[in-house]
């Protein structure tokens, strides 16, 4: 299948990632969100990193007025009928999901992919609704978009063949590298990830080592380019902490148990980088 045109609803953080990268691509963009005001603020955000991109010399101007010529916005799902594939990538909330899923499938061509950038929500799940499950798949892109080479690529049970290959082939035309991942929760590397940053957590908590010394342990022995705490802060305490208590309910594993330290941290609003302070304090 030979994708063209994308179509990406939400305009936020991802949305406005997913639309910049493909359109840098060269791909037609058509993105959606619930108001004038929202999808300006996806716009600017597009703008400001194709700038700082030319500005790093990792891209000349021509490509920057290509790109931003290839975005088109609107808050009217009609306009998802030219798209061969529609990437949803609105507020995390189930019910959301469920209903913008229904508008997209309504819009959409029958024979458009539709995908997902959902962290945590059940691709098998989400898929059931819609009339023709085997075309829709979870793309799972990484934050900031532009700069992560990573999409996890996610098959519900209902998931074909023909639609995982066209989003790997589509993933690569973006100039990103994708893995192929069975749907469970947190897929791979949330699996991964967010459980070790809890038990960062559990380390600073039974006093082992300071916080400082806890990332700079993990930095300079385990080659990571950020320490788990620093990391903590920058993803949002609250995020880290929804998703453990995902795990827990999902695999009824005590295993993933929040440490009561990043709990206790979330409840006092302490967040990390978008609240001033978590871990760190970045008010000083
Ligand atoms: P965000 O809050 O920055 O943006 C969400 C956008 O969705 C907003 O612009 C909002 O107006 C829009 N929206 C809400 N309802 C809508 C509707 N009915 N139709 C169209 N648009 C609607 O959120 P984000 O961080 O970009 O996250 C988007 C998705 O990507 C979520 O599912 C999130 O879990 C996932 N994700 C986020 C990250 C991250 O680091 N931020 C990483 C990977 C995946």
């Amino acid at each position: 299948m030979n994708i063209e045109t994308i179509g990406v609803v939400g305009a936020g953080t991802m949305g406005s990632g997913i639309a910049q990268a493909a359109a840098v691509a060269g791909l037609d963009v058509v993105m959606i969100d619930v108001s004038e005001a929202a999808l300006g603020k996806g716009s600017a955000a597009v703008r400001a990193s194709l700038a700082r991109l030319v500005s790093n010399g990792k891209l000349d101007a021509a490509a920057q007025d290509a790109a931003l010529g290839r975005i088109a916005t609107s808050t009217d799902y009609a306009r998802l009928a030219s798209a061969d594939i529609v990437i949803e990538a609105a507020t995390e909330n189930v019910e959301l999901k469920g209903r913008i899923l229904g508008q997209i499938e309504a819009a959409a061509r029958t024979d458009a992919i539709i995908a997902t950038n959902t962290s945590s929500i059940s691709i098998t799940a989400l898929a059931a609704p819609l009339a023709d499950p085997s075309r829709f798949v979870g793309m799972h892109f990484f934050n900031p978009v532009p700069m992560m080479p990573l999409v996890e690529i996610i098959r519900g049970l209902q998931t074909s063949d023909r639609t995982a290959a066209a989003v790997r082939t589509l993933t690569e035309r973006i100039d990103k590298s994708p893995i192929g991942v069975r749907n469970s929760p947190g897929f791979v590397v949330n699996r991964i990830l967010v459980p070790m940053i809890n038990e960062a957590f559990f380390v600073l908590h039974e006093g082992v080592a300071s916080a400082a010394e806890i990332d700079e342990g993990m930095k300079l022995g385990a080659n990571h380019p950020i320490g788990p705490l620093a990391l903590a802060d920058l993803i949002g305490l609250d995020v880290c902490l929804s998703v453990m208590d995902v795990f827990v309910k999902d695999f009824g594993d005590p295993k993933y148990r929040a440490c009561s330290l990043l709990r206790e941290l979330v409840a006092a609003g302490r967040l990390g980088r978008k609240s001033g302070r978590g871990v760190y304090d970045y008010t000083v």
